[in-house]
């Protein structure tokens, strides 16, 4: 979410006549967008921000605006104290701030720009590709749910984003067409509980129905979307999906923790069994399919067998991926305010290993399968002047040919794989 709201803030700043420098110390407009879903995050951002005093201090007129979590939706006077040499506070996904300001301190000086600057505030419908994005991109997330009202126990995501609500979708599809009319091929639909598209708002299409008017863009020949929530995966939804060919098999499903107990305090409002039961409508629907998940290890009381509960869930479930996080309380969260966070950091870090170790072996295992078989990839760019793209399953793979690739699909055969890539040879064009 957050990469997609740089890059919506980058196209704007261009769209007033900024544009990308390399020097931090030659740089007018320096916006931080910041992350604090945990603590090592938070500390990060902090430690950037204090390193930003320094430029402003040597170049005073330098614009130094703090967006995304770390602000959060409500005011920001405490923030203000620490770091006054901040110019601007923006919340998650609000561009109009920084926008409002270059503006109101006549940064935007010639009037074309200044009539740009209250076109991008009154309306959300030209969103244009930064340029270094331009031609050597082929995918782009579009969010299409802000914000979040689940309240999990340990998520202070709720708080900093705001309350759930869906973009409408005529925005939702003028955008995506003009990302189609700008090289891009796939989406990737984005939301917190993406399931839950058009839920708060009667007139609004479903999530399914939203994919289906994606499915018809002319351009458009990828289509994913994350994340999901077992509650509102629906069957609906899966069965919609299977007559779709541009939906790619690839599910963002997170479990949290393989123990109802821990569930429970999490408070994620499904069971273990509810969870097992939708990994296998979804493989029954989809045999080809990938399904990633996230887990928080040492969740305030996880006792060592319900650990044991979570690394027999990933033996049962085998996802394609775990993405693991260490618990850390978060200010103003149920659980930092009323659970004990008793399990210490080094058995969190134990835990987090065993989980990675465990992950790294089913990965393994199922990219082993891949071996010799042959699959399509869309192809997103060069590293070390090998192409690099993903599968409908969003494996990683590498190619090495002489053609250009980019934008290009590609049926090939995997020569190679371990658990985070895959080398193939290219069999033929799509
Ligand atoms: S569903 Fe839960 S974990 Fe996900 S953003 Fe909402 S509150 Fe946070």
């Amino acid at each position: 979410m957050n990469v997609a709201d740089s890059t919506r803030l980058s196209s704007a700043l261009e769209q007033l006549g900024y544009s990308p420098s390399k020097k931090i110390e030659e740089t007018d407009v320096i916006v931080l967008n910041t992350c604090v879903v945990r603590q090592s995050a938070e500390d990060k951002a902090v430690g950037r921000l204090s390193s930003l005093k320094r430029v402003k201090d040597q170049k005073p007129q330098t614009v130094i605006c703090l967006m995304g979590c770390m602000v959060g939706m409500g005011e920001y006077s405490q923030l203000k104290k620490r770091f006054p040499y901040v110019d601007v506070f923006s919340a998650p996904s609000d561009i109009s701030r920084l926008v409002s300001f270059l503006l109101e301190t006549e940064k935007v000086k010639t009037n074309e720009k200044r009539e740009m600057a209250q076109s991008i505030l009154e309306k959300d419908d030209n969103f244009i590709l930064p340029e270094d994005m331009r031609g050597n991109t082929v995918a782009a997330f579009v969010p299409i749910v802000l914000g979040c009202s689940h309240a999990c126990s340990y998520c202070v995501i709720p708080l900093r984003r705001g309350n759930e609500i869906s973009r409408p979708p005529e925005e939702i599809l003028s955008e995506i067409h003009l990302l189609a009319k700008q090289g891009i091929k796939e989406v990737t639909l984005l939301g917190q509980i993406v399931d839950r598209y058009g839920r708060e708002n009667p007139a609004y299409p479903t999530l399914g129905e939203l994919i289906c008017q994606v499915h018809q863009i002319d351009g458009i020949e990828r289509i994913r979307f994350l994340t999901s929530h077992p509650n509102w995966m629906t069957d609906e939804l899966l069965d919609t999906l299977t007559e779709l060919p541009k939906v790619m098999p690839h599910f963002e499903l997170p479990i949290q923790a393989g123990d109802d107990e821990v569930l429970h305090q999490m408070r994620r409002g499904y069971s273990v069994e509810k969870y097992i039961n939708i990994v296998e409508k979804i493989r029954a629907r989809f045999p080809l399919s990938s399904i990633a998940t996230d887990l928080i290890v040492g969740f305030p009381g996880e006792t060592a067998e319900q650990f044991n509960h979570s690394l027999q869930m990933l033996e049962h479930v085998k996802p394609d991926m775990t993405h693991v996080a260490r618990y850390s309380p978060r200010p103003g969260t149920y659980s930092a305010i009323h659970l004990a966070n008793t399990v210490s950091e080094e058995e969190k870090w134990q835990r987090f290993r065993a989980v990675e170790e465990l992950q790294e072996k089913i990965t393994s295992a199922i990219n082993q399968k891949y071996l010799g078989k042959k699959t399509t990839v869309l192809f997103e760019g060069q590293k070390k002047e090998r192409w690099f793209g993903r599968t409908p399953t969003n494996k990683l793979i590498f190619s090495d040919s002489s053609q250009p690739l980019l934008g290009k699909i590609k049926e090939v055969k995997i020569t190679w794989s371990g658990p985070w890539s895959m080398i193939a040879e290219i069999a033929a064009e799509k």
